[in-house]
Order: structure tokens, then C-alpha cells, then sequence
């Protein structure tokens, strides 16, 4: 089967923007070689008026100014092709990895890009629209939320990351943050490298990386832990573990 293409479609009025950093490194590469594409495409062409306006002044008052519902539709209508369509906001559902991971598996994304004080709510009403929210924070506009979006997926895609890591150990990806890492030299400013981790005992490092992993998982990340449920513990060493005895 020939790979297809994940395709993201970024709606902005800053598509310049895009692909941004994602067009270095190992986004890039793949970008490069099709297993990926990037369509950045300014909301502002699909204005009807003569000063090509995309905004206007909040009703009932206020600061700042609000993205037209009626130019946002006309530029979503103009792509939209059944790919899944977010919307970046700081009022949405905070990104997860296992929603990454879904979009990762399917053909792509169209991501609508806000700015000023956001978007005409309608939009929300009339369109099936998923808010997505990269964090707690305000950002002065949605390109680099869903270049957070798009990096978090890209990195997923068969062959991206080539047969360094599947990604599968990484932090969240099993409801707990990864095990700290450690490299050469072995000693450095008074402090050595944990002795188990150079002891070739593999089971006794994947025993320790588990311990670890959720050890710091309560220490750091109590929410995270209160949803990970102790009868469902399952760190990279366990997955590991139940691959062997399958
Ligand atoms: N007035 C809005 C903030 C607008 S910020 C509010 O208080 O909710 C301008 C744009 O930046 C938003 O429309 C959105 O596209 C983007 N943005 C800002 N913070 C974001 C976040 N945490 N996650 C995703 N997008 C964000």
C-alpha cells in the first residue's frame, strides 16, 4: 500500500507563518518526501468586501475586535472535505496525546486559526467545529497552537521518527510522564548516572524506568495520576512485558 499523505489545512490571516519551524528537522524531512503536506490558506481572500474586511467590533461592547462568522464559513466551506476541522481557542478542549494520536491516523486536519478576541460564537453553532485549546494561556493568535497541533501529529506518522522510537514510551502516551534519561559521561560535576541504568540488567532497567515513571508521575503530576487508576497501571515496561508474552 502506497502511504498517503496527511494533509493540514491552516486557515489564518497569517499564512507566512506556515510551515514555520515544522519545515526543519524531522518535520521537515518528511514534508519534504510527501508523507506529510501543508496548505496555509488566508481567510482574508474569502472577504466580500472591497477593504477585504475579516472583523469587526464586538457586539455589546468592549475591547478588540471579532472574526466575522460569515468570512470564516466561506473559507472553511471552500476546503472542507470531511478531514476533521479544529479551531484553536483558549475556551476548547485541552489537546490530549490520544487525541494527537487519532488525528495522526487519519487523513489530517483544517485548522482554524484565531486572532483578536477570537471568533464570532456562530461559527461554533452552524459548523462542526472541534475547540481545541493548547493551555491554561493566552496566546496573541492560533498559528502557533496548531503548529503545536501539527508538530505533536507529524512526529506520529509512519516513518517520521524512523526506527529510533516508536514514540510509544514517551510521556502521556500511558497516562504518565516518562522516566528521566541519562548519557555519557557517566559522571558529571559530582553526580553519577543511576548504577542500575549501567548495569545491561534489562529487566532490572525496565523495572526501575517503570518505578520511576510513576513515582514521578504522583510526585509531579497528581492530576494526572487521580485519572491514571492503580488497576490500570501500565507503563512502557508492562507493554513491553506483554508484547514478550504474547
Ligand atoms: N478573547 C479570547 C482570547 C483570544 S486570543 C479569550 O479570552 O478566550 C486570540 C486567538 O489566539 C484565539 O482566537 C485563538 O485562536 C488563539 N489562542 C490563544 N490562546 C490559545 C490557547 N491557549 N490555545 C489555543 N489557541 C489559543
Amino acid at each position: 500500500m502506497t502511504p498517503t499523505t496527511w494533509r493540514a489545512t491552516i486557515l489564518t490571516l497569517y499564512p507566512a507563518m506556515f510551515p514555520g519551524h515544522l519545515g526543519d528537522s524531522i518535520a521537515g524531512r518528511a514534508l519534504a518526501a510527501g508523507t506529510w503536506a501543508c496548505d496555509a490558506i488566508n481567510i482574508r481572500d474569502f472577504a466580500a468586501d472591497r477593504h477585504r474586511t475579516v472583523d469587526d467590533t464586538p457586539a455589546g461592547g468592549g475591547p478588540g475586535m471579532v472574526l466575522r462568522a460569515d468570512v470564516v464559513a466561506a473559507s472553511l466551506d471552500a476546503v472542507a472535505d470531511g478531514r476533521p476541522v479544529l479551531a484553536m481557542t483558549p475556551r476548547g478542549k485541552p489537546l490530549s496525546q490520544a487525541r494527537v494520536r487519532e488525528l495522526a491516523q487519519g487523513p489530517g486536519a483544517i485548522i482554524l486559526c484565531g486572532r483578536f478576541e477570537g471568533f464570532d460564537e456562530r461559527i461554533f453553532q452552524r459548523r462542526a467545529i472541534e475547540e481545541v485549546s493548547i493551555g491554561d494561556y493566552i496566546l496573541s493568535g492560533g498559528e502557533v497552537a496548531a503548529l503545536v497541533v501539527m508538530d505533536a501529529c507529524v512526529r506520529l506518522l509512519p516513518g517520521v521518527m524512523g526506527a529510533a522510537s516508536s514514540g510509544d514510551d514517551e510521556s502521556h502516551e500511558h497516562g504518565l510522564i516518562e522516566h528521566p534519561h541519562y548519557t555519557r559521561p557517566p559522571e558529571w560535576e559530582g553526580l553519577a548516572i543511576p548504577e542500575v541504568l549501567r548495569s545491561g540488567d534489562h529487566a532490572r532497567i525496565a523495572d526501575w524506568r517503570r518505578a520511576r515513571s510513576i513515582a514521578d508521575t504522583r510526585l509531579r503530576r497528581p492530576d494526572l495520576w487521580d485519572h491514571h487508576g492503580d488497576d490500570q497501571v501500565q507503563s512502557p515496561s508492562d507493554v513491553r512485558q506483554k508484547k514478550k508474552e504474547e
